[in-house]
Parts: structure tokens; sequence; C-alpha cells
């Protein structure tokens, strides 16, 4: 099996990947790609929650 970052031999210490380093670069891509999905949740509750807090009109002073 080869690293699937790299492609080179891996060892079985950080198997599949190939080394330490590589292995952080697999970690990193997946976090950052974590941290978007959750960045693009945000932006959909934050869309879906945009309605005035109160209505002006309605007041009877
Ligand atoms: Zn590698």
């Amino acid at each position: 099996m080869s690293c699937p970052i790299c492609q080179r031999a891996s060892d079985d210490k950080y198997r599949p990947f190939c080394s330490r380093r590589c292995s952080d670069v697999d970690l990193d891509k997946w976090l950052t790609g974590a941290y978007r999905v959750a960045a693009t949740e945000l932006e959909q509750d934050e869309t879906s929650s945009d309605h005035p807090a109160e209505d002006p009109s309605n007041r009877t002073n």
C-alpha cells in the first residue's frame, strides 16, 4: 500500500501514510474540511433566522 498523500511506500508505524508528516497533512485536510462544513451550516442558520425582531407598525402608544 502506498501513502495517500505523496504515493510513497507506507510505513507500518504511520499506516496508511509514509510518515508522521503525511499523517498530519491528511488530518489537517480533514479538519479544514470539517471546519468548512460547520461554517456553511452557521451561514445557513443565520440566513434562516433573518427576520425583524419587532414590527414597528404594531405599536400602540
Ligand atoms: Zn507520504
